[in-house]
């Protein structure tokens, strides 16, 4: 029979992929009341993606269990057509060309593994994806989206089977918010009439992953391989295994209407692909396969990233390209990261709904905040896997393909772009959120982009710390308050003016966050220039730390082998000091100099609710 019931909740997330399992964790870690369903009847087991960039390393407290299961990727190690027949070495590179960032390399790991992470983390926050769910109506009460308490998103849920009983079970779910996270093909795109916009290119590819025997010296490097065959990339990846993706003729995978027939290839035929492609270098055939796919190389954006404000939808939902730049997974996480922290302060009341729209003042037309940062950002993506993809797919050149691409060519684009599939170079453009007025105070960081970390050390107990390791992905906003050098009277008078001014009835400090919910939409980190001899982290203003380990100071440590004492300068921040406003993500959002609460305060009021 079919049991039917009613049930509420605030966020309710289609697909446990990268993208919803990234937004449920942040979510349910914030607080929120969020519910995840998924089609399959288990976490996806071996293949998919499996590229983390340095940029995801090094938020959302990821690292710890990234570093200790995936397999670090420094080198990335090109080969070309030799003179005599077959590929040879040309050069070895860095692998991520990046320096300002505590994980200059990439990491791998399949995407199992990534969605455990999370997994993991829910469950202790007794979170657990309901499964096999799929979604078979939803509708939005338009009526309703402007009102803060009502539930207007209704959606169906269908589980086929129990797994105890065999019964079909029919669920209405009445949610504040829906996100589509559920991949390419996203049902929740398709039943909201939101287009894809974009096309399909020629490019075809096999992937394999395997545990190879070859005498290639560099197949534990990232190689980019280009050969009179066609091209090929190989993976290093966990437990000895490496991913090869091979470029594959279209006319022998692909059916009359254009679409990868799977059933006219299989691993053993990609590998034997693979083996004319790596001539004079041999591989053999491995005893199974991890796991094989073919694709063509779409490269799409969706139109809108919303209705209503309602309903969202994050990840290869919104965009797909090729994967060999290992982005899609990256791409995925932040998009659902970026909306998370708004929808939760939007939930809780600390936030307007206008956090998921632009206001009007600053001339926004474009619908959304979150939409407008992370469409930009996927159509930057698309046009860099344009230009990358044909370079990769291109034919070599050699005297008789003049028109081929040649390394040089090539190592320009790796490295032109390596700021971008690092994912450090991400620049959000200015909103509400993002105000780049007094961009000067701070002139070696930029407003719109993500803070590099910094060796300091903590003032109370010399205790070497970097400042990434303070920038806990927990949805606060967090102020760096850079005091200057605090020894100096008039400069301490300067600093307890500041933070005496915070402490008055109309600034943004005492208007968004009552003393009691203090810390629940600012933490509050100081950073003197002072000397680790004479620092007392108690004279600071109690206002200006939240807690005495977010003292910190701009020195060497006592052994002389840490800190460096050059944080002020690096970042271009000079002795008067300032505060750097991040955003939950950890990107800079405003600056303004000590006396200057004002600004702050006309920047919060943009989006925050007074409590
Ligand atoms: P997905 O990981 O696709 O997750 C979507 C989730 O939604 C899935 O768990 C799915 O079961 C669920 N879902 C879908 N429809 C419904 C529904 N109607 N109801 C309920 N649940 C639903 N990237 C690379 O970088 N390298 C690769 O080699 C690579 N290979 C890939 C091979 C395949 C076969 C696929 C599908 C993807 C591959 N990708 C690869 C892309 C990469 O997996 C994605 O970029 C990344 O996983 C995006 O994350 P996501 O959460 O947006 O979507």
């Amino acid at each position: 029979g079919i049991a039917a019931k009613d049930s509420k909740v605030d966020v309710l997330v289609i697909g446990a992929g990268p993208a919803g399992l990234m937004s449920a964790f942040a979510l349910a870690r914030a607080g929120v009341n969020v519910r995840v369903v998924d089609k399959r009847p288990k976490k996806v087991a071996a293949g998919q993606a499996d590229g983390i960039q340095p940029r995801t390393t090094e938020s959302y407290g990821l690292s710890d269990r990234l570093l200790k299961e995936g397999t670090q990727l420094h080198v990335a190690a090109f080969y070309n057509p030799s003179r005599n027949g077959g590929i040879e070495l040309t050069d070895r590179i860095p692998d991520v060309n990046a320096t300002d960032t505590n994980f200059p390399f990439e990491v791998t790991l399949h995407q199992g593994a990534i969605e455990a992470i999370f997994l993991d983390d829910m469950r202790d926050m007794g979170v657990e994806v309901s499964r096999p769910v799929v979604p078979a109506s939803i509708e939005v009460t338009e009526t309703l989206v402007d009102d803060f308490d009502a539930y207007p998103v209704r959606v169906a849920l269908e589980r086929k089977h129990f797994e105890s009983e065999n019964e079909e079970y029919t669920e209405i779910v009445h949610a504040k918010y829906v996100l589509g996270a559920d991949g390419a093909h996203s049902w929740v795109r398709k039943s909201m009439g939101i287009a894809m916009e974009g096309e399909q290119t020629d490019y075809v590819w096999g992937v394999v992953d395997l545990v190879p025997d070859t005498d290639l010296p560099d197949v534990r490097n990232k190689c980019a391989i280009h050969s009179n065959n066609g091209s090929c990339m190989i993976i290093p990846r966990e437990d000895d295994k490496i991913r090869l993706y091979i470029q594959l003729e279209g006319k022998d995978v692909v059916d009359a209407s254009g679409r990868v027939d799977k059933s006219k290839a299989g691993p053993e035929m990609i590998l034997n692909v693979a083996r004319k492609t790596l001539y004079p270098f041999t591989i053999k055939t491995p005893e199974s396969y991890d796991w094989w796919t073919i694709y063509i190389i779409g490269q799409r954006v969706a139109e809108r990233y919303t209705v209503h404000n309602r309903i969202f939808i994050a990840g290869d939902a919104c965009h797909t390209h090729s994967p060999k730049a290992g982005q899609g997974m990256n791409a995925s996480m932040q998009d659902s990261y970026n909306l998370a922290w708004k929808l939760v302060h939007v939930l809780k009341g600390t936030a307007h709904r206008s956090l998921l729209q632009t206001a009007s003042k600053l001339n926004f037309h474009l619908g959304e905040l979150y939409e407008f940062e992370r469409r930009q950002y996927a159509q930057d993506l698309i046009d860099f896997d344009k230009k990358f993809a044909k370079l990769f797919s291109g034919k070599p050149y050699s005297e008789l393909n003049l028109d081929g691409v040649s390394h040089a060519e090539f190592l320009k684009a790796f490295q032109t772009f390596g700021g971008f599939t690092s994912g450090l170079g991400v620049q959000y453009a200015d909103s509400i959120i993002i105000n780049s007025k007094h961009q000067h105070l701070a002139q070696h960081i930029r407003i719109g982009r993500r803070l590099p970390p910094r060796p300091l050390l903590r003032a109370a107990d010399c205790r070497p710390i970097d400042l990434h390791d303070l920038l806990v992905s927990d949805t606060r906003f967090k102020l760096l308050v850079f005091t200057g050098d605090t020894h100096d009277p008039s400069q301490m008078g300067r600093v307890q003016r500041f933070a005496q001014e915070l402490r008055a009835p109309g600034s943004f400090f005492a208007k968004f966050s009552s003393l009691e919910a203090m810390h629940t939409v600012f933490d509050i980190i100081s950073i003197s220039s002072e000397k680790k001899e004479t620092i007392m982290y108690n004279a600071l203003p109690r206002n200006l730390w939240s807690h005495w380990s977010k003292v910190l100071v701009d020195d060497i440590d006592m052994r002389g082998i840490t800190g460096s004492g050059k944080v002020y300068s690096s970042l271009g921040i000079d002795s008067a000091g300032a505060v750097i406003v991040l955003r939950p993500d950890g990107y800079v959002a405003a600056i303004a100099p000590l006396d200057d609460v004002p600004h702050l305060s006309s920047y919060f009021a943009t989006f925050l609710r007074a409590c």
